[in-house]
C-alpha cells in the first residue's frame, strides 16, 4: 500500500518534485565546486552572479510569456483551471439528518462497494454510476460525501459547470483528465467516488442538428463522460460515478440513464414533518436558543423547507437577536427570521391613517375566510407591516405535506384570496387596486380548476389548454369562460355571506391589526376562541403520520398530476405586484404548467 501511494503521489506532483531536486542540485554543486578556490575568485563570480541575476529573470519572464502567447492564441480564458476537489473526507451517515429512504438506498451502495471483491466473483453487476435527484439544498452532497467515508474511500467532487467551455475538446479533456485522477486514487487506495454536482449541465440532451457547430462543444463533452463510464468497466477500477441534480433526470441525455451508467437513482427530497423538526434540532445547537421556543411548532411552520432553508433561518434569526441586543434566539427571532426571508425586509410607508384602516380590513378579511374555511390551510401570522412591494400579509402554512389538491382546498384558495376584496366591499362600498395580486390568484385557479382539471358545475370533463386556442369553437371558449366566472362568483357570494355573519369578527381583526400591526398564531387563535371557534386539530396530533406517506404521484408517470408541493410554497416575489399590493400569501400559489 505504502508504494501504491508513493506512486500516486509521484504521479500526482512529479513536476514539483523535478523542480525542487533541481533546485537543491543547482545550489549544492556550485558550493561545492567553488569551495575549492581562492577567496578573491569566489567574490568575483559570486558577484557577477549576483548582478546578473534581474536579466536573467527578465528574460526568463519574457520567454514564459511568449510561448503562453504562442500557445493560447492570447486569449486568458484558459487560464481558469478546472476545480477538483479530492481526498478523504468524513461526514458520516450519522451527520446526515432525516432523508431516512435515500439514507437507506445510500446505505445499500456503501455494501455494494465494500463487497466488490465478492460480487466479482458471484458474477453480479457492478456499479458504476449513481443518480441523485432532488430540489437544492436538500443534503446531496453531504450523502455523497457519507457514502464515500461510510465505505473508506478518496472522495472527489466537482460540478458540471467546470466542464462548459466555448473551445471544442477543452470539456473533453477536463472530463479524461477527471477520470484519470479517479483511476490513480482508485489504484492507491483501492477504490474511488467521483462526485459530479449540476449533473444536468453536461448531461442534457445532445444536439445533433446544429448546423454551426454551436452544441459540439457540449456534445463532446457528454460523449467523453460515457466513454470514461463505460471504460469503468476494467479490471482494476473501483470507480463510481455519483451524479447529482436539481431537475427531473428527464432532461438528461437517454444514453446517460443506460445500464452500466447511471443506471441507479436516489431521490433526495424535501424532508417531511419530523425529518424538520431533527434539522432544527441539529441546528440549533449551533446558536443559543432560548429553551421555551418549540421546535415542533417551528417544523410545522417550516413546511417544505429545505436543510439548508433551515439552516439559513436560524442563522437569521441570530442576527435578528443580536441587533436587538438579546444574548438568546426566541420564537420571535426565528419567526422574523422565516417572514425576513420569504417577503423581504420591513420597509415602512408613510400612509395615510384611511389606507392602513383599509389595508387592516383587507388583511383581516384574508384571515377570518382562511381560519374559518380553509380545509387544508393555517394562518400563522396576519399582518400589515409593509415590506418589499407589500402593504401587508396573511401568512398561511399548509397543516401537512400534502402531495395533491382536491377541488374543496382549491375552491378554499380561491375564497381565501377573495376575501380581501370582500372585506373592502363590505366595509367602505368600494374597493381598492390592492386586490390585484389576489384577484390574479383567485382566476389562475380558477382557470386552472375549470379549463384542466375539470371542475366545473357545467361539466366540461378535459384539459383544455392542450388544445390551440384557434381550434377550440368560440362556443367552447364562452362556455369555459362563463364558467370560470361562475365559479369565481360562487365563491365571492360565500364569502360575502360568511364574512356579513362573520362580521363581528372581521370587525375585531381590523382593530387588532390597527392596533398591534402583528398577529401570530396563538394571539389569532386566542382571539377566535373568545368566540367560540377552536382551531382545527393538526394532522401530526390527531393520527399518527407514516414516515413514508406512499406518494401518489408517483402512480402518474409524467407530465400528469403537477406535482404541487415544492412550487406551491415559493413565495411570490415582492416586485411582482407593483404597487398597493396589499398581500403576499406565499404558501398557495399553485404551480401553472
Ligand atoms: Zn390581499
Amino acid at each position: 500500500m505504502f508504494w501504491a501511494r508513493l506512486r500516486l503521489f509521484l504521479q500526482r506532483y512529479w513536476l514539483w518534485v523535478a523542480i525542487v531536486a533541481l533546485l537543491v542540485v543547482s545550489i549544492v554543486l556550485p558550493i561545492w565546486y567553488m569551495s575549492g578556490m581562492e577567496e578573491s575568485v569566489r567574490r568575483y563570480i559570486v558577484g557577477i552572479n549576483v548582478a546578473s541575476l534581474p536579466w536573467g529573470i527578465l528574460q526568463t519572464l519574457v520567454f514564459v510569456g511568449f510561448l503562453y502567447l504562442l500557445q493560447y492564441g492570447g486569449g486568458f480564458a484558459r487560464f481558469k483551471k478546472s476545480r477538483v476537489d479530492a481526498g478523504a473526507v468524513s461526514t458520516r451517515f450519522t451527520d446526515v439528518i432525516g432523508l431516512m429512504e435515500a439514507k437507506r438506498e445510500a446505505w445499500e451502495i456503501v455494501q455494494l462497494i465494500k463487497d466488490r471483491a465478492v460480487l466479482k466473483k458471484v458474477g453480479g453487476k457492478i456499479l458504476h454510476g449513481m443518480l441523485m435527484v432532488g430540489p437544492p439544498g436538500c443534503g446531496k452532497t453531504m450523502l455523497a460525501k457519507a457514502i464515500a467515508t461510510e465505505a473508506g474511500v478518496p472522495f472527489m467532487s466537482t460540478a458540471g459547470s467546470e466542464f462548459v467551455e466555448i473551445f471544442v475538446g477543452v470539456g473533453a479533456a477536463r472530463v479524461r483528465k477527471l477520470f484519470k485522477q479517479a483511476r490513480q486514487y482508485a489504484k492507491a487506495y483501492g477504490a474511488c467516488i467521483i462526485f459530479i454536482d449540476e449533473l444536468e449541465v453536461v448531461g442534457k440532451h445532445r444536439v445533433f442538428m446544429d448546423a454551426f457547430g454551436g452544441s459540439s462543444e457540449s456534445n463532446s463533452t457528454l460523449n467523453q463522460l460515457l466513454v470514461e463510464m463505460d471504460g469503468l468497466t476494467d479490471e482494476d477500477s473501483n470507480i463510481v460515478v455519483v451524479g447529482a441534480m436539481n431537475a427531473d433526470e428527464q432532461v438528461l441525455d437517454p444514453a446517460l440513464l443506460r445500464p452500466g451508467r447511471f443506471d441507479r437513482k436516489i431521490t433526495v427530497g424535501r424532508p417531511n414533518l419530523q425529518e424538520r423538526r431533527e434539522i432544527f434540532e441539529y441546528y440549533a445547537r449551533h446558536i443559543a436558543l432560548d429553551p421555551t421556543v418549540d421546535l415542533g411548532r417551528l417544523a410545522r411552520k417550516a413546511v417544505y423547507k429545505t436543510p439548508a432553508e433551515i439552516e439559513n433561518i436560524l442563522k437569521e434569526s441570530a442576527l435578528i437577536a443580536v441587533r436587538e441586543r438579546r444574548d438568546r434566539v426566541t420564537y420571535k427571532d426565528v419567526s422574523a427570521a422565516i417572514e425576513r426571508i420569504e417577503l423581504g425586509v420591513v420597509h415602512r410607508l408613510n400612509m395615510t391613517p384611511h389606507e392602513r384602516e383599509m389595508t387592516a380590513f383587507h388583511e383581516a378579511g384574508h384571515l377570518v375566510v382562511l381560519y374559518l374555511y380553509h380545509p387544508t390551510n393555517d394562518v400563522f401570522k396576519a399582518s400589515i407591516v409593509q415590506r418589499g412591494g407589500t402593504l401587508g400579509v396573511v401568512h398561511a402554512v399548509p397543516r401537512e405535506e400534502l402531495y395533491t389538491s382536491d377541488a374543496n382546498t382549491l375552491r378554499a384558495h380561491i375564497k381565501v384570496s377573495l376575501g380581501g376584496y370582500v372585506a373592502e366591499k363590505l366595509k367602505y362600498g368600494v374597493t381598492t387596486d390592492g386586490v390585484s395580486a389576489d384577484f390574479s390568484h383567485a382566476m389562475t385557479v380558477a382557470h386552472n380548476m375549470v379549463w384542466r382539471l375539470g371542475m366545473s358545475d357545467e361539466g366540461l370533463v378535459g384539459d383544455f389548454t392542450r388544445i390551440p386556442k384557434e381550434q377550440l369553437s368560440d362556443g367552447l371558449k364562452e362556455k369555459l369562460n362563463n364558467a370560470t366566472q361562475r365559479l369565481l362568483q360562487g365563491a365571492m357570494v360565500e364569502v360575502e355571506t360568511a364574512l356579513k355573519t362573520e362580521g363581528h369578527i372581521l370587525e375585531r381583526f381590523a382593530r387588532e391589526l390597527l392596533a398591534r400591526e402583528e398577529l401570530d398564531y396563538d394571539e389569532i387563535v386566542q382571539i377566535f376562541m373568545e368566540y367560540g371557534k377552536p382551531p382545527k386539530p393538526l394532522p401530526s396530533e390527531s393520527s399518527s403520520q407514516p414516515a413514508f406517506p406512499p406518494r401518489p404521484a408517483n402512480s402518474i408517470p409524467e407530465g400528469g398530476r403537477d406535482a404541487r408541493p415544492p412550487a406551491s410554497t415559493a413565495p411570490r416575489p415582492a416586485n411582482s405586484i407593483p404597487e398597493g399590493g396589499q398581500d403576499a400569501r406565499p404558501s398557495d400559489s399553485p404551480k401553472q404548467t
